[in-house]
């Protein structure tokens, strides 16, 4: 299936227009036309290499909507003219504990991520959301709510859930103390799902002139971490710490504000282990947990919860030719707060 994209076609280069087939559709899969693709820190990451090796030529993208156009003989839950979502994953062994249980992405074979990896057949490099069409497995994509914007739903696909799911883990509710660390595109969603869970939330931030936009996102506080009296005053304040920076920090100060039990959650991944100091841990019974994105039955949760609460992402819409452009300002911390292509300029 012939399909126009974006693509970086070595390590740290400008991503540029790039044709390729996507595989033919099973009885199991679906095809969609691709509305919109947001920009995770995640693509950049891979691009530039900040995790390891990549696979290039490398398509990015899984914070994907779109519409169904076609379906295979064996799916009935997809109709066409639908809304489709895809988000980190495109597949998993499907036989493990966690992929039995809903969470396919801490599947024991690996998931099969949406793009920078290779398709369960391990032969075919998967390719994501900078492009024009889509081809996924029924099982692996989610129905979006209809009344929300189409284009701020884009990004729930992986900073939304990013954020949904350690919240709903770590029992985030009316009297929990959160700070979210970052109000990037992973940190404000973070923000809005907290706000409605019922938390009061503290954005913890290196940009003081995004105080404005937490506060009118539903902000109960806002400490720049450029100023260390703030970090005094809020010691021993919070009891979940959901950690989105991208950049190495000192997680140590960051610890120093958690409660006695509390938990600080690292979700950012910058790509160079953090060096932590065991003394703030054990001084107050502190934990330093981890999350990753969430399976599809927790997304699609999500999303629904989303629907209710009419969550989506704040966001600039892009042509595919600004995408280098979007990256550099990512980067800066210049992200209000989501970038997100607009398929048809592919
Ligand atoms: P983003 O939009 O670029 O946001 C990251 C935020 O981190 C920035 O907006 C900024 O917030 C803060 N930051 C950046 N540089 C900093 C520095 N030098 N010092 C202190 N703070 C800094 O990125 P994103 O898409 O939200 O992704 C955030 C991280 O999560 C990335 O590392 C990404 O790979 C990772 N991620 C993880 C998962 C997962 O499953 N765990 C899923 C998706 C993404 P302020 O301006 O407010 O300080
Ligand atoms: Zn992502
Ligand atoms: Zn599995």
């Amino acid at each position: 299936m012939n399909t126009r994209a974006l693509a970086a076609m070595k390590p740290g280069e400008a991503l540029t227009p790039f044709a390729f087939d996507r595989r033919a559709m099973k009885n199991t899969d679906i095809d969609f036309t691709v509305s919109y693709a947001g920009i995770c820190h995640s693509d950049i990451h891979q691009v530039r290499e900040e995790w390891g090796p990549s696979l290039f030529p490398m398509v990015p993208g899984h914070e994907i909507v779109g519409i169904v156009d076609r379906v295979g003989s064996d799916v009935s839950s997809f109709s066409p003219g639908d809304k489709i979502g895809v988000g980190v994953f495109v597949d998993s062994c499907r036989t493990c504990p966690q992929c039995l249980s809903g969470l396919e992405q801490y599947c024991d074979e690996g998931m099969t991520p949406t793009y920078n990896g290779m398709e369960r057949d391990g032969k075919t490099i998967s390719f994501g959301g900078y492009s024009n069409r889509f081809v996924i497995d029924h099982k692996y994509a989610v129905h979006v709510p209809s009344e929300l914007d189409f284009a701020g739903v884009a990004p729930l696909l992986c900073a939304g859930i990013t954020l949904y799911s350690p919240l709903r883990h770590w029992n985030a509710g009316k009297k929990t103390k959160i700070a979210v660390m970052g109000l990037g595109g992973l940190g404000h969603l973070g923000l809005k799902f907290a706000k409605a869970m019922g938390a009061e939330v503290t954005v913890l931030s290196h940009s003081a002139s995004k105080e404005k936009d937490a506060r009118a996102m539903g902000a109960d506080d806002f400490i720049v971490t450029s100023d260390p009296t703030s970090f005094l005053k809020s010691r021993k304040r919070f009891d979940l710490i959901l950690n989105t920076v991208s950049a190495e920090i000192d997680i140590n100060q960051y610890l120093e504000l958690l409660s006695l039990n509390g938990t600080l959650v690292c979700i950012g991944l910058p790509g160079k282990p953090y060096a932590v100091n065991v003394g703030s841990l054990l001084s107050a019974r502190r934990s330093l947990g981890g999350s990753m994105i969430g399976g599809i039955k927790e997304t699609q949760e999500m999303l629904d919860f989303a629907g209710v609460h009419g969550i989506v992402s704040e966001v600039e819409v892009i042509d595919a030719n600004y995408v280098n452009a979007a990256y550099e300002r990512t980067v800066a911390s210049d992200v209000r707060y989501r970038f997100v292509i607009d398929a048809k300029t592919l």
